[in-house]
C-alpha cells in the first residue's frame, strides 16, 4: 500500500484503522446488506449510528446534558452566518480577528447587526493571538466570537479569553478533539469536519441550551439551530456517511485514550517540528512562539523560490500539500490527530538534508 503523508490543511489524513473499518464495510454494514451510503437515515440502522456518534463525542469532549449537539451540513462557513442569525438579541456582538476565518466571520456577521472587532492581529499578518480582557467586551453584547485556532497562520489561543458574562462563541475548525477544552466556558463551539473528526460535508455544532430560541424571524429553517436541535439533526437527511466515519473516529481517539492522551501525543509531534525550527538556519517558524498551534505548523525559508524548490522536493518523497497559504506564503505542514509521529520525524529529517543541501 502506497500511502503518502498528507499534511493538506483540509480535508485532511483521516487515521488508517477509520479507513479499513470503512471500506470493510463499506458494501455490507453490519450485516444490513447495504452501505451505510444507501441507508435511510430514519431506520433503527442509522439511527443507531447517529446516536453512538454523539454519545462517543460526547464522552470524548466531556460535554454536559444541557448542551446540545448538531450534526449539521454548510461548512463552517454557514456557521458564519448561523451564528448571528440564532445568537442576536440586542443586536449587538463583538469579534476578535486573528485570520483570514475569522476576518470572514466578522464581515458575515455584520449583515446582521451592530458588529464590532474588539482586537485584531492584522498588523503583523496574524502571527499571534491578541489579548482579550473583559473590559475590551461591551457588556451588552450577545456574544463573543474567536477563531480558537487558525488554521492558516498556524496560531491558537495559549487559554479561553475572559469575556465575563459575556457568551463566548469559538469556531474550533482545526483544532476540535485535538486536546482538552472546558466546554463549560462556551455558550457555542463549532467546528467543519474535514481536519479532525472525519470528512467534509459535515459541520458540528455543539451549543448551551438556554441559547436556543433566540434566532431572527427570518432565519432559513436550515440554519436555525432550535428546529436542527428539536429534529435531532433530522429535520432533513444529514450528511449520513460523514457522521458514520465521524462516529469511526471518535470511537479512535476514544480507544487511544481520550483527549488528554491525544494533546499528549500532539504537544510531543509538534515539538518534533518546532524544535528543529526554532534551531534551523534555513526554515524560519512563522507564528509567534507563545501562540503556536500543535495543528497547523507555518514556516518560511525567506526566499519564494528556495520555498516553491523545498515543497517540490518534499512531493517527490511523498510528503504533500505542505505549500503555505497564498497570505502566508512558504510552508505549512498540518499535523492532525491523524498524522503519526512518524510522519513528522520523517519531515524534519527531510527537512534537516534539504537545509544541508541548500544552505
Ligand atoms: N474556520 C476555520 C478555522 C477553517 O480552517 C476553515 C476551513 N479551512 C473554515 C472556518 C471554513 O470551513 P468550511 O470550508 O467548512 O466552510
Amino acid at each position: 500500500m502506497n500511502r503518502v503523508y498528507n499534511f493538506s490543511a483540509g480535508p485532511s489524513m483521516l487515521p488508517l484503522p477509520v479507513l479499513e473499518k470503512a471500506a470493510a464495510e463499506m458494501t455490507n454494514y453490519n450485516g444490513s446488506g447495504m452501505s451505510v451510503m444507501e441507508m435511510s437515515h430514519r431506520t433503527p440502522v442509522y439511527e443507531a449510528i447517529i446516536q453512538e456518534a454523539e454519545a462517543n463525542l460526547r464522552k470524548l469532549m466531556n460535554i454536559p446534558d444541557n448542551y446540545k449537539v448538531l450534526f449539521l451540513q454548510g461548512g463552517a462557513s454557514t456557521q458564519f452566518a448561523s451564528v448571528p442569525l440564532n445568537l442576536l438579541k440586542t443586536g449587538k456582538a463583538d469579534y476578535v480577528v486573528s485570520g483570514m476565518f475569522s476576518k470572514k466571520a466578522y464581515k458575515e456577521a455584520q449583515k446582521y447587526g451592530d458588529i464590532k472587532c474588539i482586537a485584531n492581529s492584522e498588523d503583523k499578518n496574524f502571527a499571534y493571538i491578541p489579548k482579550i480582557t473583559k473590559d475590551m467586551v461591551r457588556p451588552d453584547a450577545d456574544y463573543v466570537h474567536v477563531c480558537y485556532n487558525n488554521t492558516i497562520f498556524g496560531t491558537k489561543y495559549p487559554e479561553v479569553p475572559e469575556t465575563g458574562d459575556v457568551v463566548l462563541v469559538a469556531d474550533m475548525s482545526s483544532c476540535i478533539i485535538s486536546e482538552p477544552v472546558d466546554v463549560t466556558k462556551f455558550g457555542v463551539i463549532y467546528a467543519g469536519a474535514q481536519k479532525n473528526m472525519g470528512p467534509s460535508g459535515l459541520t458540528v455544532v455543539i451549543v448551551r441550551e438556554d441559547l436556543l430560541g433566540n434566532q431572527r424571524e427570518d432565519t432559513p429553517t436550515m440554519l436555525n439551530w432550535k428546529e436542527m436541535a428539536d429534529n435531532d439533526s433530522m429535520y432533513n437527511t444529514p450528511p449520513c456517511y460523514a457522521i458514520y466515519v465521524a462516529g469511526l473516529v471518535f470511537k479512535w481517539v476514544l480507544e487511544l485514550g481520550g483527549l488528554e492522551k491525544m494533546k499528549e501525543i500532539n504537544e510531543k509531534k509538534a515539538a518534533i517540528l518546532y524544535d528543529f525550527l526554532d534551531n534551523s538556519k534555513l526554515f524560519k517558524p512563522v507564528a509567534e512562539k507563545d501562540y503556536r498551534s500543535l495543528m497547523n505548523v507555518t514556516f518560511v525559508t525567506g526566499d519564494a523560490d528556495l520555498d516553491k524548490k523545498f515543497c517540490k522536493a518534499a512531493e517527490a518523497e511523498g510528503f504533500v500539500n505542505v505549500k503555505g497559504h497564498r497570505s502566508v506564503g512558504g510552508m505549512r505542514a498540518s499535523i492532525y490527530n491523524a498524522m503519526p509521529t512518524e510522519g513528522v520525524e520523517k519531515l524534519v529529517e527531510f527537512m534537516k538534508k534539504f537545509e544541508a543541501e541548500n544552505n
